[in-house]
């Protein structure tokens, strides 16, 4: 029993962790009696081995020699020899699929000696001095480092050479790894395998490899397995070749076979887009037996894996041979219809399909659309290679894709195709734009992952780079910098800035008759969430039309309305006035004014929520917000008072903002340290939503507000404000003769409101998280300021993964929320609780939010559906 190594047929699918994603699917696939070229495994422990001593374990050589004699044995040939040879493949593979990150090589085992063997038993003298040259050139540059131009400078005509001018590009590039690593290529088989395997191992850490982890969020620490397998041949003219499929289509989900085929090719031809692929579904005509076995094979595999599959094979003389499979990337469209016509097959149930598709998808679905004009024509169009719609700059290379959209510039990124050193270019563009490849091309398979739009294979474009220009062939010229549109869901380019829409999901949400299978999907399991989640979802709105919005979007309430932007637009004047008066008259006069236009805008609000509970937060920012800036003011006031024109209103104004000017505004007069300076201001604010509740009432409506009290650190603060604000809102019942019970809360902000939230549950009916400050205050850092500076850095350090303004620091902040649920709940266990920062909306940060056991979380209109799958998912776990 080996440690590091083990045989296909000792594996399974369920064991990614240590053989990695291809190695366990290969297991799969062999242990289903699938045709699987045989082979063995060496663990991803033995890349952690390797990758922390900087060389192989002690008994890994004893061990790949053992699994290697046992190959032998079984094909009846020996690795690289003369005259009859095995041959074998050296595959990366690992956890998480990481396209063209990690190298691969085949052809292991030939050299001087073993070609001619190869040559002799296959009759095909071609064939073998191709396989020589095609392991040369991988081996160079993936296991030698030599940069891939020294080698494909000379083969731009591969396909047209024959067996002799094959192998003088042999004894070439034979010269070019002599030229640039000092010695011949490894004439040993056994050497070259040695070396193939510890270049997969290394390949982990190459910076390409570390950038594509760190943007899809996979841990540096996993290590990559190592795949060798019995070579089988796709080039061996018209009866063999390669391709990649997928059981159903990974860009709409619809039924069917979809996939690229390539006559006389090995697998890596298919990928990289060097040559012009056909659709499976013309494997029916080239040859009829294998594309029958092709389908049998995909229903084996849907039906085993329950799932959508992708796969690569490669057809050796009219016999097919399985390479790899395991459970498709696809767009957020295809993933919801995919789950939901399982469903419907009865392959899985609705809470299943929940599970595999993630709140992230969903909210990529309410992403805007171009809108739909007949009228217009596109200039190019390719495939449809992964969904959206993208506007931008045209820029010919990544750098420069780079450097534009630092600079702030929306930029699409058009190549010819795209390999991995592409990588940086295509993570910093709003969509990419191919001339060459298909569906199962890098652009295509690496947008997807990333959720970028990404149009590949738009032929009739032709890129003029010395130039730095792009042509339509029989259309116009379009330069770096032009302005294009492209859409990923139809393949279409158009030129200038195209009008963008909202998607058929969002119409459907907003109760308009739409026919559109992806919005049937949602809505059907967006049902399926809401009778499995425990977390209510409702949302943050401050205006009648966006509470209107989340209502539709499925809301039950809104968690935070901010009272801020009622003090701004023509009611500036009034705030300024409040804030400058020297007595309390003035203060008074200022106040009279504002009320009745807040009463306006809550009875608006409470009328979009009829029935449903709206948290109303008093004002919270500092009063300088709403004053002119200090040096502006004084540098005016300097000059009046030059010219002798003394403006008295600009002196108090200054002397105003001379007297609010603080050192930390973040930290200083603001939230309940208004209410208890300035008492007439939450005291007008709490008459306004009374009043707009009796108006409601009167109305016939059913209004259901409550008042939250911001920033507050103490209990004795919030007793204070609170008994103001109920004898406010009582003196207001009185008036109007009719009982108003509105419940008086406090957003938990400070890590002091936090531990002491068991004597703050005393004087508050619920609480409400407000995350953002809360994560401000525990690491002592504002968003603001903080997010441009050092946050790359701390990223980059892995002080954070992700920045704790986006997904809840659950060691920090989380801690503090725990402690003050479990106090809050020790005082009052009716204490209702929920979360009203950004995090309400955060799909990771909703898992803790369950766990913790909150009553709801609220988010931005938008991302409600978002919130309300996702609490699902959690709920069940
Ligand atoms: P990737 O992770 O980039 O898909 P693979 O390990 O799958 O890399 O290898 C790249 C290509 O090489 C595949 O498309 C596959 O078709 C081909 N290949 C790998 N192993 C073999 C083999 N044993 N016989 C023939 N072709 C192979
Ligand atoms: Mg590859
Ligand atoms: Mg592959």
């Amino acid at each position: 029993m080996s440690r590091y190594v083990y045989d296909f047929a000792q594996g399974n699918k369920d064991q990614k962790d240590l053989l990695g994603g291809k190695g366990a699917g290969l297991a799969e696939m062999t242990n289903l009696g699938l045709p699987v070229p045989p082979g063995f495994t060496i663990s991803t422990e033995a890349c952690r081995a390797y990758l922390a001593e900087g060389a192989e374990p002690d008994v890994l050589e004893a061990e790949v020699d053992e699994h290697l004699r046992a190959l032998e044995e079984r094909m009846g040939r020996r690795l690289g020899d003369p005259h009859d040879p095995l041959l074998v493949s050296v595959r990366s593979g690992a956890k998480f699929s990481m396209p063209g990150m990690m190298e691969t090589v085949l052809d292991v085992g030939l050299n001087d000696e073993s070609v001619v063997g190869l040559a002799q038993q296959s009759g095909d003298e071609r064939f073998a001095a191709d396989s020589y040259r095609r392991l040369l050139q991988m081996f160079g540059t993936t296991v030698l480092g030599i940069d891939g131009a020294a080698f494909s400078d000379r083969m731009d005509a591969g396909d047209l050479l024959d067996a002799e001018q094959l192998r003088a590009v042999v004894e070439d590039f034979k010269a070019v790894v002599r030229q640039h690593t000092g010695r011949d290529f490894p004439q040993d088989p056994r050497e070259q395998l040695r070396l193939a395997i510890r270049a997969v191992f290394a390949s982990w850490n190459t910076p390409r490899a570390a950038l594509y982890r760190r943007q899809e969020q996979i841990p540096d620490d996993l290590g990559t397995a190592v795949n060798v397998q019995a070579m089988v041949f796709g080039n061996r003219g018209g009866s063999s070749g390669s391709g990649v499929a997928f059981t159903r289509d990974p860009a709409t989900g619809d039924q069917g076979v979809y996939g690229d085929y390539l006559s006389d090719a090995q697998g890596e031809d298919v990928v990289s887009g060097v040559r012009n692929t056909v659709s499976i579904a013309d494997l029916a005509e080239l040859d009829r037996s294998s594309y029958d076995e092709l389908l049998r094979i995909m229903e084996v595999l849907e039906k085993h894996y329950r799932d959508m599959c992708d796969l690569e094979f490669t057809i050796e003389d009219g016999r097919l041979w399985m390479l790899q499979t395991r459970v498709g990337k696809r767009t957020a469209e295809a993933a919801v219809r995919i789950a939901v016509d399982m469903v419907d097959e009865g392959l899985i149930d609705e809470d299943e399909a929940l599970r595999r598709v993630t709140g992230e998808q969903v909210g990529a679905l309410l992403f805007p659309r171009f809108a739909p004009d007949p009228g217009r024509q596109p200039v190019a169009t390719g495939m449809s290679a992964s969904p959206g719609a993208a506007v931008g700059r045209v820029v010919l290379d990544s750098a420069t894709a780079v450097e534009w959209a630092a600079r702030g510039e929306h930029v699409i990124l058009v190549r010819k195709e795209t390999s991995p050193e592409d990588l940086p270019g295509m993570v910093a563009a709003n969509g990419i734009l191919t001339s060459r490849g298909g569906k199962t091309s890098h652009a295509a398979v690496v947008a997807r992952g990333m959720g970028r739009t990404c149009v590949c294979g738009a032929e009739s474009i032709v890129i003029d780079l010395p130039n730095r220009r792009l042509t339509v062939r029989g259309g116009p010229t379009v330069a770096e910098g032009d302005v294009i549109s492209i859409d990923g869901s139809t393949g279409e380019v158009f030129l200038g800035e195209v009008a963008v829409s909202d998607p058929a999901v969002v119409r459907r949400l907003e109760g308009q008759d739409v026919d559109d299978p992806v919005a049937d999907a949602v809505v059907r399991l967006l049902g399926r969430a809401d009778a499995v989640r425990r977390l209510a979802v409702r949302a943050n709105a401050d205006t009648p039309e966006d509470a209107a919005r989340a209502r539709r979007f499925g809301a039950c309430g809104i968690g935070l309305c901010r009272t801020e932007h009622m003090f701004l637009g023509e009611r500036r004047g009034l705030v300024e006035d409040l804030i400058v008066a020297e007595d309390d008259a003035g203060q008074e006069s200022a106040l009279t004014g504002l009320e009745p236009l807040q009463r306006q805008d809550f009875t608006e609000i409470l009328a979009a929520m009829d029935g449903l509970p709206v948290t109303v937060r008093l004002i919270d920012p500092p009063l300088h917000e709403f004053l002119p800036d200090l040096t502006d003011l004084s540098v005016r006031v300097a000059l009046e008072d030059e010219r002798h024109v003394e403006d008295e209103h600009d002196h108090r104004m200054l002397a105003a903002v001379r007297r609010l000017h603080e050192q930390n505004p973040m930290l200083g007069l603001r939230g309940v340290r208004l209410g208890i300076v300035i008492p007439g201001l939450f005291d007008m604010q709490a008459r306004a939503i009374a009043e707009a509740t009796a108006d409601r009432i009167a109305a016939g409506g059913d209004p259901r507000p409550e008042i939250m009290v911001p920033l507050v650190a103490s209990e004795r603060e919030l007793a204070l404000v609170r008994a103001q604000l109920e004898q406010v809102v009582a003196t207001v019942a009185d008036e109007r003769g009719i009982t108003l019970d509105i419940p008086i809360g406090t957003m938990i902000e400070l890590p002091r409101a936090a531990v002491t939230a068991d004597r703050i549950a005393t004087v508050a009916d619920f609480f409400s998280f407000g995350t953002n400050d809360l994560t401000q205050t525990t690491w002592g850092f504002s968003r603001d300021d903080v997010e441009s500076e050092f946050f790359p850095a701390y990223r980059d350090h892995g002080v954070f993964p992700v920045s704790p303004f986006e997904t809840l620091d659950v060691e920090g902040v989380g801690e503090l929320v725990r402690t003050a649920v479990r106090l809050g709940r020790q005082t009052r266990p009716d204490l209702h609780l929920g979360v009203c920062g950004e995090h309400g909306g955060d799909p990771a940060s909703i898992h803790f939010f369950d766990e913790v056991g909150l009553d709801y979380v609220s988010c931005s209109p938008y991302r409600v559906p978002v919130a309300r799958w996702e609490a699902a998912r959690a709920a069940l776990g």
